[in-house]
């Protein structure tokens, strides 16, 4: 997408730049006209745009960003997918490890075959 992006328009991609907060105007209407940022040498700079797009992320800094210069936050709404992650370690038993899955030699005992075919 970045390659076709850039092919496809006339947009230059800065990199290592960090965005600071919003530049803007003043007044009964306030807007936001740019954004300042440190650049990859450490000064500062303010881009000028018309259109500005966060994608900052789930860190985002927009809110407080809007705020200081005078803009009402959006209102958001919050979906909570009751998605989770567990993750967790497990230690194969000795007999196993390096061994294949029968552990080698007890593999072919009569006693060990069905729990073997099992296993695979
Ligand atoms: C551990 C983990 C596992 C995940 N696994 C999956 C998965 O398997 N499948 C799946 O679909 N999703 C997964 N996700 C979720 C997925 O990573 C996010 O939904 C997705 O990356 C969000 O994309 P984004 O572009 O909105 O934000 P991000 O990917 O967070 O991108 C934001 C970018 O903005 C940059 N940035 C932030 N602040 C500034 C600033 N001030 N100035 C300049 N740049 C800034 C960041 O450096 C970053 O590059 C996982 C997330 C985590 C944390």
């Amino acid at each position: 997408m970045r390659r076709l992006f850039l092919r496809e328009t006339r947009a230059k991609v800065r990199q290592g730049v960090q965005v600071l907060g919003l530049v803007g105007t003043c007044g009964a209407k306030p807007r936001a006209t740019g954004v300042r940022l440190r650049t990859e040498s450490g000064s500062e700079e303010d881009l000028l745009a018309d259109l500005i797009v966060d994608a900052s992320g789930r860190n985002t800094h927009a809110d407080a960003w809007l705020r200081q210069i005078g803009v009402p936050p959006p209102a958001t709404q919050r979906v909570d997918a009751k998605a989770g992650y567990a993750s967790r370690f497990y230690k194969a038993p000795r007999a196993q490890s390096g061994r294949g899955r029968c552990g080698g030699r007890a593999c072919g005992s009569s006693g060990s075959r069905r729990r073997c075919r099992a296993a695979r």
